[in-house]
């Protein structure tokens, strides 16, 4: 069973003004498109046929270059489109499991938005920042190069990534060009806070504190 490209959870335009319908287009038409198409091709015949994606990924150290670039891309958008809503954006509910986790391991809300525009705009070149979820149910913030991710075995430090945000300049350029942190700045506006929740409740097997 080949990965397919999911469909976009809502319209090209549903995110503007913060991201645009043209870059929304191009970037799931054509380059998640190319991760999937490429992902299947690198696997084919080989003994990856058939896993799922997550432990092909905790194992990305024994597989191909191909496998690691495209299975991440894959991953990573697959993880990207669902994080986002055009009714997203804001501060999430404190009656949130996602609230009182962000106050309690990074002070307040305001500090877990500086931290991971911090990450997002210092990833110097291609990547990625996250907010994860460690094996003690503790958030941290990582940034990834090119498309690895915090699941793989290649990673200083590996967790469950429950919010992710593309700084890939095809993420961003045709809206905002070389202003990177106006793109931070505008993909708070979209955070589908409730999908980060859920992630959240989920990344050990439901073993959340609250
Ligand atoms: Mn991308």
């Amino acid at each position: 069973m080949a990965f397919t490209l999911p469909d976009l959870p809502y319209s090209f335009d549903a995110l503007e003004p913060h991201i645009d319908a043209r870059t929304m287009e191009i970037h799931h038409d054509k380059h998640h498109a190319g991760y999937t198409n490429n992902l299947n091709a690198a696997i084919q015949g080989t003994e990856l046929e058939g896993k799922r994606i997550e432990d092909i990924l905790a194992n990305v150290s024994k597989h191909s270059g191909a496998v690691r670039n495209n299975g991440g891309g894959y991953y990573n958008h697959s993880l990207f489109w669902e994080i986002m809503s055009p009714d997203g954006g804001g501060e999430p509910s404190d009656r949130m499991n996602i609230h009182k986790a962000i106050v309690r391991d990074f002070g307040s809300f305001d500090n877990f938005k500086t931290q991971f525009a911090t990450a997002a705009g210092t990833r110097f070149g291609s990547g990625w920042a996250w907010l994860c979820v460690d094996k003690k149910d503790k958030l941290f913030i990582c940034s990834t190069a090119n498309q690895d991710n915090p699941l793989m075995d290649v990673v200083p430090e590996e967790g469950t990534p429950i919010l992710g945000l593309d700084v890939w300049e095809h993420a961003y350029y045709l809206n905002y060009q070389n202003r990177r942190p106006d793109y931070v700045s505008a993909f708070f506006n979209v955070i589908n806070w409730a999908e980060v929740t859920k992630r959240y409740n989920e990344a050990n097997e439901g073993a959340s504190s609250f």
